[in-house]
């Protein structure tokens, strides 16, 4: 059992502001990914939690006690790194075995009067063969790191973590060196694992696809304030802000710049008709309905002969500069006058470069945000 609760966290280093005001309850057993780009602050609000980096002010929880001034060490958490550095000299089982050797452990965390204590090398082996067994590699014990590929070292990295029997896991990046395919195995795996094992989770990642796929919930990051947290549905379907809309999705959103002109989004080269509930709500809530970004994600705009929604769909007419082949859909970037945008459409177009075509927006779709602040004024 075990929550994890940041409230009101800041993080400073000297001057520069990396952790601005964060708060995140994180429930029993649940997998929450910190997702956001490249220095955004999501291992330092990690490494806060793991106790690696002192809090400039707020608190971290782990259940119901203030961690704060608890050393890394104490606060029964195991990190799973990018770089798992392994131990080259030594098998897989001493790999595993290793942090399970060197210290003391509450072995019975039920029993109130017990003691943390030193293990015994039976304890240890049943301990090691059970995690080999959940991972699948317990017919690796006896090589060394260099005898197994980059998967097979992740999982003997995520077995060091396995036998430590945590409260919580800190997972940052941990399948960053393993190439797509072998990354998207090991994305699954790990969901299982976790599911399985029913820790509570953090896992860090600069990549949206692993945290749509992996997260109960999705933290999603950016300048030290965490966006949005909900479910990878709540994200994806009801972004708050521009940032979210366009860094969980791909191919990206789109964005249009233009104006409200009674129900209808007006750009220099066409019209869409709004809904009108949708329309309402730019006006009540708009900083300026002259300054609006339209954001539609490529899905949702089809090749007219195949939309879905024909009595929401409003039609543009646009010259295809890009046509790309997935097998599954096929995807357009396509321009009218100086505007850009992309569609995945279905298979069936007939559109090919520097055709002139009918693209249907599906409108019950489309989000609008504001201008100046960014904020979605439609959900
Ligand atoms: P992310 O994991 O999202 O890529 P980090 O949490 O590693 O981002 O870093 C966030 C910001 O904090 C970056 O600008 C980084 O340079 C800065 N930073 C991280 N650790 C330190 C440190 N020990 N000293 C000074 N600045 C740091
Ligand atoms: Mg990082």
């Amino acid at each position: 059992m075990a929550q994890v609760k940041m409230k009101n966290v800041v993080k400073q280093f000297s001057e520069k502001l990396v952790l601005d005001n964060i708060n995140i309850d994180i429930a029993d057993k649940e997998l929450v990914v910190f997702v956001g780009p490249s220095g955004c602050g999501k291992s330092t609000a990690m490494r806060c939690v793991a106790g690696l980096e002192e809090v400039t002010s707020g608190m971290v929880y782990i259940d119901d006690d203030v961690v704060n001034t608890v050393p890394a060490k104490d606060r029964d958490i195991a990190m799973v790194f990018q770089n798992y550095a392994l131990y080259p000299h030594m098998n897989v089982r001493d790999n595993i075995a290793f942090g399970l050797k060197a210290r003391k452990i509450l072995v019975d965390k039920d029993d109130p009067k017990a003691v943390p204590r030193k293990l015994r090398p039976e304890e240890i082996e049943d301990k090691v063969q059970r995690a080999a067994n959940i991972l699948k590699i317990p017919d690796l014990l006896e090589r060394k790191p260099k005898e197994l590929s980059g998967g097979q070292q992740q999982r003997v990295a995520m077995g060091r973590a396995i036998v430590r029997e945590p409260k919580v896991f800190l997972m940052d990046e941990p399948l960053s060196n393993l190439d797509a395919k072998l990354r998207a195995h090991m994305r699954t795996e790990l969901k299982r694992l976790q599911i399985e094992l029913g820790v509570t989770t953090i896992y860090v990642t600069h990549d949206q696809a692993e945290a749509m796929t992996l997260g109960d919930r999705i933290a999603c990051m950016n300048e030290g304030i965490f966006q949005q947290i909900g479910t990878p549905e709540e994200v994806y379907d009801k972004p708050v802000n521009k940032f979210v809309a366009g860094f969980i999705g791909s191919p990206a959103m789109n964005f249009l710049e233009g104006k409200l002109d009674g129900d209808k989004f007006v750009t220099p080269a066409f019209s869409l008709n709004l809904p009108e509930s949708m329309a309402v709500k730019v006006v009540k809530n708009a900083t300026n309905p002259s300054e609006i970004i339209l954001g539609v994600r490529p899905e949702d705009i089809e090749d007219r002969e195949f939309a879905l929604n024909p009595s929401t769909a409003n039609t543009v007419s646009v010259e295809v500069m890009v046509r790309e082949n997935y097998g599954s859909d096929i995807f357009l970037a396509v321009s009218v006058d100086s505007i850009e945008f992309n569609a995945r459409v279905n298979t069936g177009t007939k559109a090919r470069i520097g055709d002139q075509i009918e693209l249907a927006f599906d409108m019950s779709r489309v989000h609008i945000f504001d201008g100046k602040s960014e904020k979605n004024l439609t959900i």
